[in-house]
């Protein structure tokens, strides 16, 4: 991971979520809420100059050769893709 990394989120009203995620950042670029995921919330806390952006802003800035990496281990994600579930979040705001 570079200086310039980003931790890509999906919207806060997406459809879907995972269990614990967090939803009190915005998108870095457009400023539109995310849903964090909480290993995205674990890289926040190692290393919080990274920069939050939404998938909406990354499709926009993607270029041939980025490099895409995921934000915790293997394991952690498997584990969070489990508990995907309705985004209950989306209908209370
Ligand atoms: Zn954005």
């Amino acid at each position: 991971m570079s200086d310039q990394d980003c931790l890509v989120c999906q919207l806060a009203d997406a459809p879907l979520t995972v269990a614990r995620s967090s939803f009190d950042r915005c998108c870095a670029d457009c400023g539109r809420r995310v849903m964090i995921a909480p290993s995205g919330v674990d890289l926040l806390r190692r290393r919080p100059e990274v920069r939050v952006i939404c998938v909406h802003c990354m499709v926009m800035m993607a270029e041939p050769g980025m490099q895409v990496g995921l934000p915790g281990d293997g394991d952690q994600i498997i584990g969070e893709l489990r508990t995907v579930r309705p985004n209950e979040w989306r209908h209370r705001h």
